[in-house]
This record gives structure tokens, C-alpha cells and sequence, in this order.
């Protein structure tokens, strides 16, 4: 399984920034050996960012709306995100899912919104820290990756992140041990829900990966990438972490 490493700059980054991604375009330039690399810009710069990358990366969009067109004001479409030059386009990241009241239901819309548009979906998931604390972090998973990962998800067109909440933008992470267990996990309830196809969805890990931890996590079982906010706005770190990345079969 080829790893896929992709950048969420999150509501950061004007045209001057697009200097970084150009930067990753070269260094990688499309290299089969490497991992997959993605970068999901503000929307803004979606289709700019697209022309820099010439295709030698991945542009994604960092959320959707599930209608195609319409009256709603300010939102974006999976066709629009495709019509700029985005392949991918992140789903139920946990800012979503806090801030704009995001549920399962609307998760798995949007995951599917995706698919219609010819769009890869990186469906994320993960427990806050008092879930955790409480025992629940195995069931809370579950539940959200049987509600908001759509019955037609194929490898091909579909990643899960496992993002724990508490560990986004905060400088902590999970143990190896932790991270490897809730992979595993993940691994057996896409399985159940999804029979084969649900072997062939990658797994990527997020929650403060930084040049430092990159390579230990990314080498762990069922950890096939990374969903990295912070340490993707600069090019120079976000490098060292594709280039930890390992080829996996
Ligand atoms: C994220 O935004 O998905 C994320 C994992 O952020 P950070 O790497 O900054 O924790």
C-alpha cells in the first residue's frame, strides 16, 4: 500500500505562500517511489496551488458541501474543489465536526459528494480526551467510522484519518503502542463494515506529526501516511516528513 502524506493548512496561507508548495512540487516531483503527497491550501488557492503542483502532488480541498450547486452562501462543492484541479478533498476533520456542528450523517454526504465529483475522500475520525480518559476511545472510533464512512468506500478513492483530538495542534501524540492499537482496530471495524474493500482503505495517522516523531509513526503497522497541520506550512519540514515515509507493499 503506497503511503499517502498530506498537508491541511487549515485557514492559513495567501498567494505568497504558494512558494512552499512549489517548493514539494520540485523536491518531489512526482516521484513513484516516495510516497503520495498531497497539500490542501485554503480554498482560496486551490486552483493556483494546482497549477504550481503540475501534477508532481496531490492538491486537495479541506471540506465540501454534499449538494453539487445551490443557494448556500459561502460553500464549496466537491465539483468546484475538481474544477480548480483538487483530487482529494478532507471530510469531517474535528474543526468541522466542532465548529460547524458537523455530524456522522453529513460526514458520510460529503464522503460521497466526493466520489460523484471523481474526488478521493480522507474521512477523519478520532476521540476527544475525555472520551479517552473515560475508557470510550475504541467505541467512540467505531461508531464514527461505521457512521460516517458510506458503504461504497473503496481503497482507491478512500483514506481514513485517525485524528485524536486532543492531539491536534497541541504538541502531544499517542504512544507507538496506542497509535498501533487504534490502527488495528480501525483495520477490523472497516473490515467488518466493509468486507475486502475495507483492507484496502489507507489509514493515515494525524495529530501533531512533525519531522522529529514522523518516521517511527509512519513505520508502525497499519499506518499507512499522515495528516499533518502545522508542521505542512513550511515545505522544509513538511519534506522531512514525506521523506520519512516508507514504501510500504
Ligand atoms: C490536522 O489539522 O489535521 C492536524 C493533525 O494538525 P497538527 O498536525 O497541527 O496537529
Amino acid at each position: 500500500m503506497r503511503p499517502l502524506v498530506a498537508g491541511n493548512w487549515k485557514m492559513n496561507g495567501l498567494g505568497a505562500s504558494l512558494a512552499e508548495i512549489e517548493a514539494v512540487s520540485n523536491a518531489v516531483n512526482g516521484a513513484e517511489e516516495g510516497p503520495e503527497t498531497l497539500i490542501c491550501p485554503p480554498a482560496t488557492l486551490v486552483a493556483r496551488a494546482a497549477t504550481k503542483a503540475a501534477g508532481r502532488i496531490a492538491i486537495g480541498g479541506q471540506d465540501c458541501r454534499a449538494e453539487p450547486s445551490g443557494a448556500y452562501t459561502g460553500d464549496i462543492s466537491a465539483e468546484m474543489l475538481k474544477d480548480a484541479g483538487a483530487s482529494y478533498v478532507i471530510v469531517g476533520h474535528s474543526e468541522r465536526r466542532q465548529y460547524h456542528h458537523e455530524t456522522d450523517r453529513t460526514v458520510a454526504a460529503k464522503a460521497r459528494a466526493a466520489w460523484r465529483a471523481g474526488l478521493s475522500a480522507i474521512i477523519c475520525v478520532g476521540e476527544t480526551e475525555a472520551e479517552r480518559d473515560a475508557g470510550k476511545a475504541f467505541a467512540v472510533v467505531a461508531e464514527q467510522i461505521r457512521a460516517s464512512v458510506p458503504a461504497e468506500a473503496e481503497g482507491g478513492r478512500t483514506a481514513v484519518a485517525y485524528e485524536p483530538v486532543w492531539a491536534i495542534g497541541t504538541g502531544r501524540t499517542p504512544t507507538n503502542d496506542e497509535i498501533a492499537q487504534m490502527h488495528a482496530h480501525i483495520r477490523n471495524v472497516l473490515g467488518d463494515a466493509l468486507g475486502l474493500q475495507g483492507r484496502e482503505i489507507r489509514i493515515l495517522y494525524g495529530g501533531s506529526v512533525k519531522p522529529a516523531n514522523a518516521r517511527d509513526i509512519l513505520a508502525l503497522p497499519e499506518v499507512a501516511g499522515a495528516l499533518v497541520g502545522g508542521a505542512s506550512l513550511k515545505a522544509r519540514d513538511f519534506l522531512e516528513i514525506v521523506r520519512a515515509a516508507p514504501r510500504k507493499s
